[in-house]
């Protein structure tokens, strides 16, 4: 269900007749502003107590239609948790526990224990980052100002976990301190995924790697104490949108060889297989990324006027701006392309139209920093007419579903390039590969699991893996050898500083330079050497065009297991306990 909130009363009619127009309305505005827009939670106080209310007013609405249905047709509280199962997308919703809770002591006088015993059966938990920064936590002040009765209830949960986790392991206060619902560090705070993994019987993370990271260091303390508790399940895409929807040219030609069966069994594409060698089958591939790519073209033009060759290799990175995505490897790459092809205008490169997208949060100044510096990197290059069509670069404004159901179709190249660790799965890798796209990605997330099903020698994969990052991090990491040792690695993050791609501005960039030479968390200039060697053996298949689009099915079939089908059975048959009710 979907919710909008109302004023229980109208305009002020007194303020109204008075000719106060603003002050007549502005009751009404202020209650209904509650679900007039999504609230970021990292801008300014009062939007983060703006969303403190939209979390609680969307959980409140959907616990009490629960509750109210169940009871239409149940006597008693008994099958509650045979008849509901609730899942927390992520801690957004953890206030559903506390206010679960009230619900069912409070309004329906149950027992406490029977109640969390209730609750523990209903709710289940999925992790969607391990970033230390994105772990939603409420300070105490602020809960008890708006939400005095929850934070009671989340303190009586907490005492009772404190005292069993107490009597299991006695002796360990650090051990206390650490897995109790309230940080003592400093401003005390609600920690919500604490909350959520004590109500939880299962707590799942997105992909294998993430999964094991998640027991390894945010709830190594909580899986330690409920080992059971915790399990995997890797995302996936449906199948219907991703291929048979935005790929008409690919989905008919599947159909003509396989049958189109593999709308609802994603695993028949396997039979591609066989495929992936033979020549009517490979052109009749090339052909549809041709159309694909000649659409994308032209919508290219219309909305940034930059001019494309859709014969060019269309290397593709789209997704949320962000740090650890590191789009700036990404410019990086780009920025040495554009330079080695001003010092050697006659070799023969490979064509490359390299395209980005992505939307950066309100106040997250990096982000959109990068997103200036790949406009101002992309003017400069597409209006040197020593470059041609060697190499373009397009940032397409406005990133959203239906876009992405645009260009992913039209990508010869997925770039998953995240520092090992930080991306929890990804769903665009997913997207690319179905859609016949080669991803050039790093050890992380999902990105493993799609090596491992479309076979190694069909990726290309490079950099450090997780182990690697800890420890390089642990040994003080310092980029500015790199920048020492590397010359095109140093002109790159040279001309960039000087101003070559901001006359206008040459201090544009600092910020980003500098970060890079004084921390680059993300390991970019650690990365960047193996990247490049990476691009080159992509520049090299790219000459094969048969072995390239051979490698391009060889994808495709792999990719059976990521449809959402086999993920949303998966959390019905190990989660939630519900069995479909036709195959
Ligand atoms: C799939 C998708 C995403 C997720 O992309 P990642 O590369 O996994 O981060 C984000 N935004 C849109 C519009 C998408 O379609």
């Amino acid at each position: 269900r979907l919710w909008t909130a109302r004023a229980t009363s109208g305009i002020n009619l007194d303020a109204f007749n008075k000719g106060d127009y603003m002050r007549a309305v502005e009751a009404k505005n202020q209650s209904e502003n509650v679900s007039r827009v999504l609230y970021p939670d990292d801008s300014t106080d009062h939007g983060k107590e703006l969303r403190l209310r939209q979390e609680y007013f969307f959980v409140s609405a959907s616990l009490q239609d629960i509750v109210r249905r169940y009871l239409k047709t149940h006597g008693g509280f008994d099958q509650l948790a045979d008849k509901v199962a609730i899942h927390l997308n992520d801690t957004h919703p953890a206030l559903a526990v506390p206010e679960l809770m009230r619900i069912l002591v409070d309004e329906h006088r149950l027992e406490w224990d029977a109640a969390w015993d209730l609750c523990q059966r209903i709710f289940s938990y999925t992790n969607h980052t391990l970033m230390q920064e994105a772990l939603e936590t409420w300070p105490v002040d602020l809960m008890g100002r708006l939400l005095p009765r929850h934070l009671r209830i989340i303190y009586d949960l907490n005492a009772r976990f404190l005292a069993e986790v107490h009597d299991r392991f006695p002796n360990d206060n650090e051990l206390l301190r650490r897995v109790s619902l309230i940080d003592e560090r400093g401003q005390r705070r609600v920690r919500m995924a604490s909350l959520s993994v004590l109500a939880s019987h299962k707590v799942n993370g997105v992909s294998a790697l993430h999964s094991n990271l998640m027991v390894e260091t945010i709830f190594a303390d909580f899986a330690k104490i409920w080992p059971e508790r915790f399990c995997n399940k890797t995302n996936g895409i449906t199948p219907r949108r991703w291929l048979s929807q935005a790929n008409r040219p690919l989905s008919a030609l599947i159909d003509a060889r396989i049958g189109g069966t593999w709308r609802r069994n994603l695993d028949e594409l396997s039979a591609l297989r066989e495929l992936a060698a033979d020549p009517e089958f490979n052109s009749a591939f090339r052909l549809a990324k041709a159309q694909n790519k000649k659409r994308l073209a032209e919508r290219i033009a219309q909305e940034t006027g930059v001019i494309v060759n859709p014969e060019s290799l269309f290397d593709v990175q789209i997704k949320r701006m962000h740090e650890y995505k590191r789009q700036l490897l990404n410019v990086l790459h780009v920025v040495t392309r554009y330079q080695q092809i001003l010092a050697h205008p006659n070799a023969n490169w490979v064509p490359r139209t390299v395209i980005f997208g992505g939307k950066a949060a309100s106040a997250y100044y990096m982000a959109k920093l990068v997103i200036k510096l790949i406009n101002d990197v992309a003017r400069t290059v597409n209006n040197d007419k020593r470059i041609g069509d060697k190499l373009k670069v397009v940032f397409m404004p406005n990133y959203r579903v239906s876009l992405a159901e645009v260009i992913i179709p039209a990508a010869d190249l997925s770039e998953q390039i995240s520092t090992a660790g930080t991306e929890a799965s990804g769903t665009g890798n997913m997207k690319f590969a179905l859609n016949g796209a080669l991803t050039i990605g790093t050890w992380d997330g999902a990105n493993i699991e799609i090596a491992e099903n479309v076979g190694l020698d069909h990726i290309f994969i490079f950099g450090l893996r997780t182990e690697q990052v800890a420890a390089l991090r642990a040994s003080g990491y310092n980029p500015r050898r790199y920048y020492d040792h590397n010359y095109d690695l140093k002109t790159a993050i040279d001309r960039i500083a000087e101003g070559a791609f901001s006359p206008e501005e040459p201090g544009r960039f600092h910020d980003i330079t500098r970060t890079l030479l004084e921390s680059d968390y993300y390991l970019l200039l650690a990365d960047y050497g193996d990247y490049l060697a990476a691009q080159g053996k992509v520049d090299e298949l790219y000459r094969r065009p048969t072995e390239w689009t051979r490698h391009a099915i060889m994808n495709v079939a792999g990719m059976g297991t990521f449809s959402s089908d086999r993920t949303i059975r998966e959390y019905a048959d190990d989660i939630w306990n519900v069995k479909p009710l036709f195959n």
